[in-house]
């Protein structure tokens, strides 16, 4: 069965979509650390980050590194940070957040509430700044 990231990808499960390309896709997460809390996949579906072939890996990086220069252009933050837990769903994907402290990178922390308006809103100033 398809993950859900894979469902999100085909559109078939909506999502806030702030970067596409041949091999991969970014979008909010629902659940957000912080504003701008962005998933990097690959389209290509694996478990397991580090199963990925070294030019894939390579090549999600590289593409992580875009998205994230985005997110540092729109969400005001010391840094974006970037993280691999991968334990909920089972399809390799980058967290990229907006920080300030170490503190802020947990994924125990409390989530933020956004609305639907505010989520349409972050992904489009962040799409618009993805070069
Ligand atoms: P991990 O697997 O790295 O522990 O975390 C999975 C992340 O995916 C969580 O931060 C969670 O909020 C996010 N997530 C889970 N299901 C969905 C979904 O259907 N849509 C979006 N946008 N994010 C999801």
């Amino acid at each position: 069965m398809a993950t859900i990231f894979s469902r999100i990808i085909a559109g078939e499960i909506p999502s806030y979509k702030v970067a596409e390309s041949d091999r991969f896709f970014a979008f909010l997460d629902i659940n957000p650390l912080a504003k701008g809390h962005t998933l990097v996949v690959p389209k290509q579906e694996t478990d397991y980050l580090f199963d990925l072939d070294d030019d894939l890996l390579a090549g999600m990086v590289l593409f992580s590194k875009k998205v994230a220069a985005a997110i540092r252009a729109v969400i005001p933050c010391s840094r974006v940070g970037m993280m691999v837990i991968g334990l909920e769903v089972p399809h390799a994907h980058i967290h990229l957040v907006p920080i300030q402290k170490e503190g802020d990178m947990s994924l125990s922390n409390p989530r933020v509430k956004l609305t639907k308006e505010e989520f349409a809103e972050i992904a489009e100033r962040i799409r618009n700044k993805v070069e």
